[in-house]
């Protein structure tokens, strides 16, 4: 019989295009159907026919607490009881607001929003708005949501099928957009020379986490800090997946670098619809009302949202999560290295913090192109052989994984045994 899984399936292909609601849900080139979840708690997740994983995408992020932490439900569960959504200000905005600024120092105002597309988004026009200019600069494999400017040469979600620029987005507004590859200051330099007070904006991710992962080079984001200071642009740092998760204070505060404007979203709405937008007063004034930059949301700084974050948030701290999940990363490091060296197999193996990425290629991967190299078929078959023991691992090779503070070292350590039987098949 077809499990309940491939049943419903089956009718969400009938009604939702491609059957998900976001494409790398599914799991196309996997040779595998999505599973349907049915609940999760701490680090596991269920599917609807009873089959049991441990989980390491963690809604692509947000569950840094694991799933369903007790604190975050209690939140929501109090503060619904007062009200879903009432497009008035809430007291919970301005406790948001003050958390945000108080751990991101380049942050003194702040607005919230729905996701982390409407983050980047709002902060291209605002960047532009605020320079009158109209150009960007981004960097290959760097993905910043959905946004028509920002889909070219964008990651995960676009690579993994195969076609890194939309369907959709017109040339004329791609025109706008400089891709450059990620670690090249030269090819910064050049760009600066060639679009001569031109370009509004750099927005990057300060650590790339949407092409698996890698890292910048010693001095590529204080060079380009220097290079936006010097050419009158903004430098806008999209911390949707590492803001909250590095460290308290996102990749800016690990690398000491402050960038004129910050995207976030994931972990800060502790699993529900949030993102937000923020950076220097001067800037950020330049919004509606105050100022001649439209930008707006129905549901924006929604209470449910809010208490959610703010609960997650504060656990992070007061647990010092930051440090368990050094913990469990540095675990979670040191099993993959033994494994792969017990093996005799080449891969790379990058993480930072609880973040973590093999890529099935022996040479460094510093960018889009250097990531691409990692053999797909091998990737697959990983995948697959994991799942089937249990471990749940994000269903693209162009996905960062991520450990929760719910992981214990018992999870990573029969998480190893399980990567371990899955990569025996190479050798
Ligand atoms: C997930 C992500 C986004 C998009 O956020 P959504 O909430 O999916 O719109 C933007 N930038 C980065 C770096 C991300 O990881």
């Amino acid at each position: 019989m077809a499990s309940l899984s491939s049943q419903l399936f089956a009718n969400a292909l009938k009604r939702i295009p491609g059957g998900v609601n976001s494409p790398v849900r599914a799991f196309r080139g996997l040779g595998r159907e999505p599973f349907f979840i049915d609940r999760a708690e701490g680090a596991r997740i269920w599917d609807v026919d009873g089959n049991e994983y441990i989980d390491y995408v963690g809604s692509w992020g947000p569950a840094i607490l694991g799933h369903a932490p007790k604190v975050v439900l209690d939140a929501i569960r109090e503060t619904a009881g007062r009200g879903v959504s009432f497009g008035i200000p809430n007291p919970l905005e301005v406790e948001m607001a003050e958390l945000i600024c108080r751990w991101v120092p380049s942050i003194e105002k702040v607005r919230m929003v729905n996701s982390g597309t409407e983050a980047t988004m709002s902060c291209l026009r605002l960047a532009r708005g605020f320079t009158g200019r109209g150009k960007i600069i981004k960097f290959e494999g760097c993905y910043h949501g959905h946004v028509d400017a920002l889909l070219v040469q964008a990651g995960s979600g676009a690579l993994t099928h195969g076609r890194p620029d939309s369907a959709g987005v017109p040339a004329d507004f791609a025109a706008l957009t400089i891709s450059l590859p990620f670690n090249d200051i030269e090819a910064v330099r050049a760009a600066f020379r060639e679009n001569p007070k031109s370009i509004a904006a750099i927005i990057l991710e300060p650590i790339p986490a949407n092409a698996g992962l890698y890292f910048p080079r010693e001095n590529f984001l204080k060079a380009l800090r220097e290079e936006c200071t010097k050419n009158g642009a903004l430098l806008i740092f999209d911390e949707v997946m590492t803001g909250f998760r590095v460290a308290r204070g996102g990749a800016q505060e690990m690398f000491g670098i402050q960038p004129d404007l910050t995207a976030l979203g994931k972990i800060i709405g502790g699993g529900l619809p949030v993102g937000a937008f923020g950076g220097r007063a001067d800037i950020m004034d330049q919004l509606s009302p105050e100022g001649p930059v439209y930008q707006a949301g129905t549901l924006s700084g929604n209470p449910l949202a809010m208490a959610a974050g703010l609960a997650q948030l504060r656990e992070l701290e007061r647990i010092d999560g930051w440090k368990l999940l050094e913990t469990a990363g540095a675990r979670f490091e040191e099993n993959a290295r033994a494994t792969l060296h017990d093996l005799k197999q080449p891969w790379v193996f990058h993480r930072v913090g609880s973040m973590f990425c093999l890529f099935f290629t022996p040479d460094p991967v510093i960018d889009l192109a250097s990531a691409k190299r990692s053999d797909p078929a091998r990737f697959a078959s990983f995948f697959r052989g994991c799942l089937d023991r249990g471990v749940y691992f994000a269903p693209s090779q162009f996905e960062t994984g991520f450990l929760s503070t719910s992981h214990t070292l018992d999870d990573i350590d029969r998480t190893s045994a399980v990567v371990r039987e899955s990569l025996r098949m190479f050798s």
